[in-house]
């Protein structure tokens, strides 16, 4: 892409005088702020490349992109800025390079590696003036808001699942981190919907996956399916399908509907009852499926219950006889074709018992395997949106002071219908939690050169000196490294002091090191006292600078266990099958709720 254009584009964005906030209405201004701005990329996949591309052409030109993956086929259809000749390669390098090739003059640095390591602690946050997210996991998305509310550097969220998407503004004290909200847990099904009451395709798929699969070929409980089921070598292919359709679409419903009949609960309000299958109708599909002459059909193709039959018994086939070692123990795995095909065909037959539409082999597999398909034009859009709330927060931060992010940035969702015909919704930004654990209060933090400090130094000056406390425990997370109280014996004194006169660095279980959350619990008041690490190699051997009281600590304390208390509530919802399927939906969302009716939904988009 030539200058010319590069170059009409950067005039665009700054001579539009009027929406900027911050005063910066003469043209150039934003541009040169934008030009100065240095900005953290986390990811250089779907979103990353899009990011990459858009940044560059807005006019930014100090950015450091991150990523920990290499390139791989499947990423083609839409990470633009990748050939079929970097397969293999590093992302965060090969992104790089080619946003270099149509911005020779941009500065950008490129990692592969991981951005939870401890390296990459407050230190290196606080070089950014933002740090903008295009990351497809929670851990990492979560750890990056974390440091960034530790950096006190604004954070641009981001996330998308086929056609949705969102973009989120998080600015540490104005505007909720991205950790403010709880974020839902795994989806999951009510036992009662998988197991007599399934409404829905996916309710048939879990059944299949987690309950019958798992029930008659791996690890799981046979037993409510009917004890026939259990498999037993040398059973012929043909007597086990038969009677393994007898039993889950015939007989076990019938049961169903005899103890629903019986019960006062009325299981079929609203919806119809289901159907036990007159087995002998199936009898040729079954033969045809355990046949030779059974070709498996196209993975497109929707079957009927005929064919769902046929593939059953194809299944079953190939499993008890080439696999016959392993039922007991096979575990689901979507790429694998006969196992595919059994919880494919066995969902479907499900659905016809309860009238539910079938799904192809390839829906089946979506659902059953957790895929969201990714779409280039919901990475593009969300790519954009994520300049435009970055270009308004470095306005906001770096114009004239006294205004508030929140009155010019805004979560933005993009919907895959139209809500108030807008396919992208912008919601006003929500202040901080105050119970947030992350955000709700500030942390202490110790700042100590982890080389040179042993844990004595830190139990010394720390917890016995500057806070006085005599009874208590300290670990870094992960393993218990100390304790001391007037009570222990001679022998456990000395069993304890074993990692005192370690370096903090060295100590086991992860160590204490740069982003280290050290907790200690003063044992007389059961009060955990969390004590975040910042690693200064400038600082002396054993000087431990503890930044925050024991009194903040307390109050934080409280807090958080009142937001445990709460989360705990909202989860505790009866459930126990598990359908991962809505869970990376989730995850990839941002596992953030939708805009909620109470929202203040602006009428004009103002993005
Ligand atoms: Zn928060």
């Amino acid at each position: 892409m030539g200058d010319a254009r590069h170059a009409s584009t950067t005039t665009h964005a700054a001579s539009t005088s009027g929406p900027w906030p911050g005063g910066i209405t003469q043209a150039g201004g934003l541009n040169e702020i934008v030009a100065a701005s240095k900005v953290l990329v986390v990811g250089a996949g779907g979103i990353g490349c899009e990011l990459l591309k858009t940044l560059a052409l807005t006019g930014f030109k100090r950015m450091h992109v991150i990523d920990l993956d290499t390139i791989d086929v499947s990423n083609l259809n839409r990470q633009f800025l990748f050939r079929k000749h970097h397969v293999g390669q590093g992302k965060a390098a090969v992104a790089a390079e080619a946003v270099r090739r149509f911005r020779p003059d941009i500065d950008i640095t490129s990692e592969m590696t991981n951005i939870m390591l401890p390296e990459y602690g407050v230190t290196f946050y606080k070089q950014f003036d933002l740090v903008l997210n295009g990351l497809d996991n929670l851990e990492a998305r979560r750890h990056v808001n974390k440091m960034c509310v530790m950096a006190n550097v604004p954070l641009v969220e981001s996330g998308t699942a086929a056609f949705l998407g969102q973009v989120t503004v998080h600015v540490g004290g104005e505007v909720e981190c991205f950790d403010c909200l709880p974020k839902p847990q795994q989806k999951t099904y009510a036992v009662c919907t998988i197991r007599r009451t399934p409404e829905k395709p996916i309710h048939c798929i879990v059944w299949s996956k987690e309950v019958c699969f798992d029930g008659v070929f791996g690890s799981g409980d046979v037993a409510d399916l009917g004890e026939g089921l259990d498999f037993v070598a040398g059973t012929s292919p043909e007597a086990y399908a038969r009677m393994m359709f007898e039993q889950l679409y015939c007989e076990n419903i019938k049961q169903l509907l005899k103890d629903a009949e019986a019960s006062d609960e009325d299981l079929w309000k609203g919806r119809a009852p289901p159907s036990p299958v007159d087995v002998g109708a199936f009898e040729e599909d079954i033969k045809l499926g355990l046949s030779d002459d059974y070709t498996a059909p196209d993975q497109q193709a929707v079957l009927d219950e005929h064919e769902s039959a046929q593939m059953l018994a194809y299944a079953v086939r190939r499993l008890v006889t080439e696999r016959a070692d392993e039922v007991g123990s096979l575990e689901f795995d979507k790429d694998d074709e006969p196992v595919m095909r059994f919880v494919a065909a066995a969902s479907n037959l499900r659905s016809f018992c309860y009238g539910i539409p079938m799904q192809s082999y390839f829906q089946s597999k979506g659902m059953a395997g957790n895929i969201i398909h990714a779409i280039a034009t919901t990475n593009a859009i969300v790519s954009g949106l994520i300049v435009v709330q970055a270009l308004k927060l470095l306005c906001v931060l770096k114009g004239r002071g006294g205004i508030k992010v929140s009155d010019h940035c805004h979560t933005a969702y993009i919907q895959q219908f139209p809500s108030n015909r807008k396919l992208i919704t912008p919601v006003q930004c929500v202040k901080p939690n105050r119970d947030c654990s992350v955000c709700g209060s500030k942390p202490l933090v110790l700042q100590v050169n982890t080389a040179a400090t042993t844990l004595k130094d830190v139990v010394d000056a720390v917890v016995k000196g500057a806070w006085s406390i005599k009874n208590f425990t300290l670990s870094n997370g992960r393993q218990f490294l100390y304790e001391d109280s007037e009570d222990l014996d001679e022998d456990e004194v000395e069993d304890n002091a074993r990692f005192l006169g370690k370096l903090l660095r060295d100590l086991p279980g992860g160590a204490i090191i740069n982003g280290t959350d050290v907790i200690v619990t003063d044992d007389d008041s059961s009060l955990k006292v969390p004590l975040f690490v910042v690693d200064d190699p400038e600082l002396p051997a054993g000087e431990c600078r503890v930044e925050g009281t024991l009194d903040q600590a307390r109050d934080a304390a409280a807090r958080v266990d009142k937001r445990k208390a709460y989360e705990e509530r909202r989860l505790a919802e009866p459930i126990a099958v598990v359908a991962e399927e809505e869970e990376e939906e989730k995850e990839a969302e941002g596992g953030q709720a939708p805009p909620s009716k109470k929202a203040k939904v602006d009428d004009i988009v103002v993005l």
